[in-house]
């Protein structure tokens, strides 16, 4: 919590200071010391807060990035490994995929309407004021390629080209190179030296990739500071209002997605009171809540899960534990709205085919994304590099990402509860299924 006070504080101390120099150099009051309004206007201040402080932000960045690739890589093989491996659960198995897509899909789709209709992120900046950044972007990002080519070229020739390629166009590539590859080790007959040697290895480069993460994250209220100066003290006070705006749309969206669509799904698919199903989930809330992770709240998700929702024991242990990675629609929604809100801040016009690469790309997020805090971070900055934003936009949003995770957590969370309680429901319980499942 503490670094999250930290953050907040960073947030509103670069916007003040940067947008405050912004609004004098254009125009600097008569009351100021004749001193201070020369070196406002003077060359070094630019040069100091977009060029040497911005070395801070950028760092941050790059420990990001550098770790992109082996995270990716571990999280979406194990999750689908996960996924694939549950085979002695065959029914159980099929409605849990099919209930992840739908309820992913949905809070994609609501996310990325709201954002659509609400535009937090339109009229923020100037365009001229953003042009190079997103110039610069954009001949990074892979030339436009003809239909029938993409399609082909989704499955790569070489797999480490796609990763050494991949914040170069090739990273879709390179998801479908890992989504094959844990389908391949969930069917693969050596399926037990697998497991012995290749899961446990993976999961040491997960957790690896996220201890880099943690040390970027030791610094992230000075970069937050460094990144949101340069952003206010480059474009003024406007992007304030529509953060607001844009964590508004957040949360709104995973409003809609708990009350609207589990509510539906818990109704008619899990014939249970959406009401009494939330109340009797409400510790689990608190605990995702404040803890934002997913990983963390599976001990308590699962104990509400078997005494007080009465979901089988078996089913609620196979939904949980492989939800609490595989299937978070509370990020797959952040995600769209993050990468739609800072393409509108950038003035990047996204076309319908890349808002679907958008879709798709947040609803894979789902289950590549590590249950931790801040786990779909990573993700969010490949995503913009992707449909040519830059990916400075992120220091815009940290400052008030601690208070969405929260919230996007609680959803993920209750997202397995209620895919738990749709699987389970006429699922005989573990005494009637002894000796009758591996
Ligand atoms: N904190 C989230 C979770 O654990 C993941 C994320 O969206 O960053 O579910």
């Amino acid at each position: 919590m503490k670094r999250a006070v930290w953050l907040i504080v960073a947030l509103v101390v670069g916007l003040v200071v940067g947008g405050v120099l912004h609004e004098w150099r254009l125009a600097p009051p008569e009351w100021l010391p004749s001193l201070v309004r020369k070196w406002l206007g003077s060359e070094w201040l630019p040069a100091l807060i977009l060029n040497w402080l911005n070395i801070v932000g950028q760092v941050f960045l790059n420990l990001i990035f550098m770790i992109v690739i082996p995270l990716i890589a571990s999280a979406l093989i194990l999750g689908v490994y996960e996924l694939g491996s549950a085979r002695g659960f065959g029914r159980a198995l099929g409605r849990t995929l099919l209930f992840t897509v739908i309820t992913s899909t949905a809070s994609v789709l609501i996310g990325v309407a709201i954002v659509n209709l609400v535009k937090p992120g339109v009229g923020v900046v100037e365009a001229s004021a953003v042009a190079a950044d997103v110039e610069r972007i954009r001949s990074q990002a892979s030339a436009a390629k003809p239909a029938h080519q993409a399609i082909i070229d989704l499955v790569p020739r070489n797999p480490v080209k796609a990763a050494a390629n991949a914040f170069d166009g090739e990273f879709i590539s390179f998801v479908v190179f890992c989504l094959l590859a844990g389908i391949a080790l969930s069917v693969s007959t050596a399926r037990d030296d697998a497991k012995r040697v290749l899961v446990p290895f993976l999961e040491q480069v997960m957790s690896i990739s996220l201890k880099i993460v943690g040390f970027a994250m030791a610094f992230a209220p000075l970069a937050v500071f460094t990144l949101v100066l340069h952003s206010a003290f480059k474009n003024g006070f406007g992007i304030f209002l529509s953060l607001a705006w844009y964590a508004g749309c957040v949360v709104a969206g995973l409003l809609l997605q708990h009350v609207v669509v589990y509510s539906i799904l818990l109704r008619t698919i899990g014939g249970r009171s959406p009401m009494k199903f939330y109340r009797d989930c409400r510790e689990v809330y608190i605990y995702a809540f404040s803890t934002s992770s997913s990983n963390a709240t599976l001990p308590k998700a699962l104990e509400t899960a078997e005494t007080r929702l009465g979901i089988p024991p078996r089913i609620a242990r196979f939904v949980l534990t492989v939800g609490a990675t595989a299937n978070q629609n509370g990020t797959a929604l952040f995600e769209g709205i993050t990468v739609l809100f800072l393409a509108q801040v950038y003035h990047v016009d996204l076309s319908i085919q890349q808002q679907l690469f958008v879709i798709v790309m947040s609803i894979i997020a789902g289950i590549g994304t590590a249950g931790v805090p801040g786990g779909s971070l990573p993700l969010i900055m490949i995503l913009l590099l992707q449909v040519g934003v830059p990916p400075e936009g992120i220091g815009l949003i940290l400052g008030v990402d601690r208070f969405l995770d929260m919230c996007r957590t609680v959803t993920n969370v209750a997202g397995d509860l209620v895919i738990a309680a749709l699987v389970g429901r006429g699922e005989p319980d573990n005494a009637e299924v002894a000796g009758r499942n591996p």
